[in-house]
């Protein structure tokens, strides 16, 4: 018989039995960019009690100064509240830009020819710099240029030398200093990590946040270099491959298998691609990461029009409701939170469309279909989690309850979007705050290692404690014996709550 162990260090005096209910249940979880619209302590708590689960900081914009600030403020949330909230570091990648513009404007009808020039300059209507040196090189006569978003579309009719070459207007419009270019037609020979992101890297390593997503990654060797520099600081820090260049497309499956999540950045890749292709290309990818155990982010414009008004469109609703059925992770909100006049409202309105989606459909529970692959190298733990999974729906149980270490574990046992509520222990403390990203799991810190039947008792006594159980519940637990060899899961219990 197993000794029961004091509990109490691992209920926080405000965890009280109240703190269970106070949390939302719903299962997909959500991201919200901060920016001047949110960036108060005040703002941050009401956005977390209105559902966030992981905050983004776009290091397109603000300084570091700003990032400490809401970082600290963050922390003190996760300290004095009862919610684990992760920080995912969005890094700008190399975006490229126009450059200053004389008049700050310029008026680009249809037919017009402009040089476009990788030697700084101040734009005016002969020529307009382009933030990329290699711009004469990648780009080919008869590729298309867009700026501002695709808003404004040109195409190359000379290579005049090794700085300049010449571009016909095909759609007109008002061009802005600093707007975005995409090439979508070149194979560009951009840096993966440019010296802005290697600053911000550094920050976000020092600064102990959870995840750091990698903007216009084409290559795995991408997502692999930057792990490198995380590695060779000893952190911990997650990464995130953004999917936004028509390159990432090709090597898809090796960029998720190297990635330890995805966003699937559909206001660059709505532009590198034809829009028309972004919904059944987000479905393709947000299936393969569920497959493959790796948390996937739906971004860009999901509740846009709520960022002046209170109520979203009726297509906004429907496409959060879609992503929530296709079984992503988290869905993201970006000016919306950080730039909106309703930033609270958007959170509250996206919680309610997830909870209601939730509650009525269940097209997202994949576990028939994604089987875990017998020729995989982690098919045993797979396997246990996948028959956790099936035996805690076929066992119409109240809870599952896994253990994890490096976190696979959570993630795995998320992957197959089980039913009942989903609960993951583990003593890696970076991981409880992690773990948000990830589609129903619920973290708690727990770092005994005496006996296995010692650990699952507590950790029944401590779901007790916190009001997520009562007695009667059915539960199913994953762990790994012996103890004290770490191995990967490989025991499932079912028990009663007595
Ligand atoms: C996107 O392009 O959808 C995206 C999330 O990236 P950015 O950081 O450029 O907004």
């Amino acid at each position: 018989m197993a000794k029961k162990k004091d509990i109490s260090k691992y209920l926080h005096a405000h965890m009280d039995k109240q703190a269970g209910i106070a949390h939302s249940q719903k299962r997909t979880k959500i991201v919200a960019t901060v920016g001047p619209a949110c960036d108060t302590y005040d703002k941050l708590l009401q956005l977390v009690k209105a559902g966030v689960n992981v905050f983004r900081l776009n290091f397109s914009h603000g300084t570091h100064k700003d990032k400490r600030a809401t970082i600290k403020h963050i922390r003190k949330i996760i300290k004095e509240e009862p919610y684990n909230i992760a920080i995912l570091g969005d890094l700008q990648g190399p975006k490229l830009r126009v450059g200053d513009l004389y008049k700050n404007q310029l008026l680009l009808k249809e037919a017009d020819e402009i040089i476009f020039t990788s030697q700084p300059c101040k734009g005016n209507c002969d020529k307009v710099y382009i933030s990329y040196e290699h711009l004469t090189k990648d780009a080919k006569v008869g590729e298309r240029i867009f700026l501002d978003d695709g808003k404004i579309e040109v195409r190359v009719t000379e290579i005049i030398n090794k700085t300049d070459l010449r571009v016909t207007v095909i759609i007109g419009g008002l061009l802005l200093p600093k707007k975005g270019v995409n090439l979508p037609d070149s194979t560009l020979s951009l840096p993966a990590i440019t010296k802005k992101d290697m600053e911000d890297i550094e920050f976000c390593i020092d600064q102990k946040i959870d995840w750091i997503a990698l903007s216009f990654v084409r290559k795995p060797s991408h997502i692999a270099d930057l792990k490198k520099l995380i590695h060779a600081r000893a952190s911990k820090i997650k990464v995130i491959g953004k999917i936004e260049m028509p390159e990432a497309l090709k090597h898809l499956r090796e960029i998720i298998l190297e990635s330890d999540g995805i966003m699937i950045a559909r206001g660059d890749l709505g532009v590198e691609i034809p829009i028309e292709q972004v919904p059944v290309i987000q479905k393709d990818i947000i299936r393969k990461c569920m497959h493959r155990a790796k948390p996937v982010i739906v971004a860009t414009q999901m509740m846009e029009s709520m960022m002046e008004r209170t109520k979203p469109n009726r297509s906004e609703v429907s496409d959060v409701a879609n992503a929530v059925m296709e079984g992503a992770d988290a869905v993201m909100l970006s000016g919306e939170t950080a730039l909106g006049q309703f930033p609270v409202q958007v959170v509250k309105t996206m919680s309610k469309i997830i909870e209601e989606v939730e509650k009525t459909v269940y097209e997202y529970n994949r576990e028939d279909i994604l089987t875990p692959q017998s020729h995989s190298p982690s098919f045993l733990s797979d396997a246990i989690c996948y028959s956790a999974c099936k035996l805690a729906k076929d066992g119409q149980a109240d809870a599952l309850v896994g253990m994890t270490q490096s976190g696979y574990t959570g993630f795995t046992l998320s992957s197959f979007r089980p039913k009942c509520p989903l609960y993951v222990f583990s003593k890696e403390k970076s991981l409880i705050t992690q773990l948000s990203l990830s589609w129903g799991v619920r973290a708690f810190y727990y770092p005994e290692e005496e006996s296995l039947d010692g650990i699952l008792n507590d950790q029944l006594d401590i779901l007790k404690e916190r009001g997520f159980l009562k007695s009667g519940d059915v539960v199913v637990n994953t762990g790994s014996t012996p103890v004290e060899l770490h191995l990967p899961t490989n025991i499932i219990k079912i028990s009663r709550i007595t």
